[in-house]
């Protein structure tokens, strides 16, 4: 499962339409982005939570949906995880942003579009950034991927 090559266009169909709303781009709904993990595009309106990244990462509903059942473990959970064998685990790492639920989900919809069923060792790392007179911490999630 883990080795599935991406297919970023299937065809070349359904790449005219939102893949939210299912409504073409016209010359009113012309700003879209494209989801970060499939490809498939979408109307700026439209636009998952993950557009509230400080990065710009954008995932559409089925990537959202595929990150949904992975099963998260903290690098400090003390239990034994059976991981599956033949699976090659991958590190993840996810981008920035305003809080640590959004870092993890991005972690979940990494690991569940390439096709594993958990997340281990997840640890949380932050920076700070400045606005204006505000300063503000960002979070980033890392974990490996397995299947279990
Ligand atoms: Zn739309
Ligand atoms: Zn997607």
């Amino acid at each position: 499962m883990p080795d599935k090559t991406s297919d970023r266009n299937p065809g070349g169909r359904g790449d005219d339409v939102c893949c939210v709303c299912g409504k073409e781009f016209s010359i009113f709904r012309w700003k879209w982005f494209s989801c970060s993990f499939c490809g498939k595009p979408m109307h700026f309106f439209c636009d998952s939570p993950y557009g509230d990244s400080i990065t710009s990462l954008h995932a559409c509903p089925s990537c959202l949906a595929a990150g949904n059942h992975i099963r998260t473990y903290s690098a400090n959970y003390m239990g034994k995880v059976f991981v599956k064998s033949g699976y090659r685990p991958i590190e993840l790492e996810s981008n920035w942003y305003k809080d640590k639920e959004t870092a993890l989900g991005e972690l979940k919809i990494l690991a569940g579009v390439s096709g594993y069923t958990a997340v281990l060792e997840v640890k949380y790392i932050y920076d700070t950034r400045r606005d204006g007179n505000y300063i503000y911490k960002i979070w980033a999630a890392t974990g490996v991927a397995c299947v279990i």
